[in-house]
């Protein structure tokens, strides 16, 4: 017998592997595709999320979404939907889910990934070459991962909107990721419906109670208002993908070339009439959303009313119920009436995240978020910083990183097109250091709407160009920096 206490028996379970990525959204399937052109069978990727499934944030988004763009320009790598619909078919909620459950079986049959879902990244060290993250499961285990590289996808951070709290006890005060709008409650009843928002959402959930329930009256507050990418004219259909319509690169090329850091009142006037389509009499937002000219005509012609302000509350008083707004005025509403935050999910930061460069200093950790924006999208973070991780120029490589979420704070009106420049700018710089191969692979290309032979003409004229534009985006992108002391320019050494 001995009175020295032996060591407490560790329970933690630790996992080794030579990739973690965290994150199944978009972004950490478009790594986990490319980390699996670079590694050979033998070697092992751990997925971790904290959601119970792969998807990210369509997991838990409102259930009537739909793909924006064509479902085939929203995958991993090169991965083809197995749909078997037009090419021009917007997926809905389950077939978007479906399609990330192909992406990883694709992806496990080049690679071993194990699947860690249910499980959130709490901390992580590094020392000599090995990076150890603690993660802990939903039902409180521990488990340590050991890798060499470490991938953290946690995107945009996008959560379910609770519902407005509203003051008044007389209304329905719902959000669309509780409250389904093709749901029994809403069909039941036969009050009005106030959407408060201006973007996706709230054409998503206009467009949705106009159409499932003609004579309904669906009233919008739509804020400053926003406008939309016409998809129309960016993903024309049948033998118009051969002549109509205009590639995303020259778009984002024009995009870069006409901002300078300041104009971009200008800019979005050119944005708004040359590819824009809109129902509000103002439009101060824009954040890169589709919508197509007969769904912008649907809910025009279906809304019965549209008041551009922001509400603030709703209040009982005097025996009536009203809308308040944030200009002051006021707007009575009938009792029973439903109020539906679409108020957005981007970029909202609150709290904000703590700072992270793109990469560590190391190299080892590649971190894909918006306070550290390389791309506009992270679908194009995870897949070009990871090509460029493997390739082990990640460092070398001087892209400008931006926080998207402080400028957003700073100037929403700037936003937009700084983040395009930004975008055409990293892009210039990644297409001179990856493999030709790499970028035919890359499945959220939108050019891959047209014909092979049109997207070849935009790929060879952006290759011929792209260096020749660079010093004017990153002269655009230094003014940015300047104007509003905000993060914007290459990693320090
Ligand atoms: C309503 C709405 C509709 C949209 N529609 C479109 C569209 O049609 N087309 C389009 O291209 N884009 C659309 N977007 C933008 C969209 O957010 C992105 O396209 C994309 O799906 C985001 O992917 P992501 O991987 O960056 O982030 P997410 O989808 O948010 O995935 C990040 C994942 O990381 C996990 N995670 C984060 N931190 C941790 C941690 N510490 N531990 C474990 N796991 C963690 C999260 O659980 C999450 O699953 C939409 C956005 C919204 C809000």
């Amino acid at each position: 017998m001995t009175d020295i206490a032996a060591p407490a028996e560790t329970s933690v379970r630790v996992e080794r592997c030579d990739v973690c990525i965290v994150g199944a959204g978009i972004a950490g399937v478009n790594a986990l595709f490319v980390a699996s052109r670079y590694l050979s069978r033998s070697q092992k990727i751990i997925l971790v999320d904290r959601r119970e499934r792969s998807g990210g944030m369509w997991v838990d988004t409102y259930a009537y979404v739909r793909l924006h763009q064509p479902h085939g320009l929203f995958t991993a790598g090169n991965i083809e939907w197995t749909l078997g619909r037009d090419r021009s078919y917007l997926a809905t909620k389950d077939e978007v889910l479906a399609h990330f459950e192909h992406c990883l079986e694709v992806v496990g049959q080049r690679v071993q990934v194990d699947e860690y879902f249910g499980w959130a990244l709490e901390s992580h060290e590094e020392s000599d070459g090995i990076v150890r993250l603690t993660c802990t499961s939903s039902d409180g285990r521990v488990m340590v991962v050991e890798t060499t590289q470490l991938i953290k996808a946690g995107g945009f951070g996008v959560v379910p909107n609770e519902p407005l709290e509203l003051s008044s006890e007389r209304v329905a005060s719902v959000s669309p990721d509780f409250c389904d709008m093709r749901g029994d409650e809403m069909r039941a009843s036969d009050t009005p419906v106030w959407i408060v928002g201006g973007g996706k959402t709230a054409m998503d959930t206009a467009h949705t109670l106009i159409t499932e329930y003609p004579g309904r009256e669906v009233n919008l507050v739509a804020g400053s208002g926003t406008f939309f990418s016409d998809r129309d004219r960016l993903f024309p259909v049948g033998g118009r993908r051969w002549w109509g319509g205009t590639p995303a690169t020259h778009i984002f090329t024009e995009l870069g070339r006409r901002f300078d850091g300041t104009n971009e009142t200008d800019v979005a006037h050119w944005l708004r009439t040359t590819y824009g389509t809109w129902l509000t009499p103002t439009t101060g937002n824009y954040l890169l959303g589709l919508l197509s000219g007969s769904e912008n005509k649907t809910i025009a012609d279906g809304l019965n009313e549209l008041i551009m302000d922001h509400v603030v509350d709703a209040v009982d008083r005097d025996g009536e119920t009203d809308l308040v707004f944030r200009s002051g005025s006021a707007k009575t509403i009938q009792p029973g009436s439903w109020i539906v935050n679409c108020t957005g999910y981007i970029l909202r930061g609150d709290p904000p995240p703590p700072y992270e460069p793109y990469v560590s200093d190391s190299g080892a950790i590649i971190s894909l978020q918006p306070r550290s924006a390389t791309f506009h999208l992270t679908s194009y973070m995870g897949y070009f910083l990871t090509h460029l991780l493997f390739l082990d120029k990640l460092r070398e490589v001087p892209l400008y990183e931006l926080d998207a979420l402080d400028l957003r704070k700073k100037s929403n009106a700037a936003l937009p097109y700084v983040l395009g420049t930004l975008a055409v700018h990293n892009l210039s710089l990644v297409v001179d250091s990856i493999p030709s191969r790499a970028l035919l692979d890359c499945g959220i290309d939108l050019d891959r709407w047209y014909p092979l032979p049109r997207r070849m003409i935009a790929t060879t004229r952006f290759l011929l160009t792209h260096r020749r534009g660079r010093a004017h985006l990153r002269h655009t992108l230094d003014t940015v920096r300047t104007r509003f002391d905000v993060r914007c320019g290459p990693l320090g050494p």
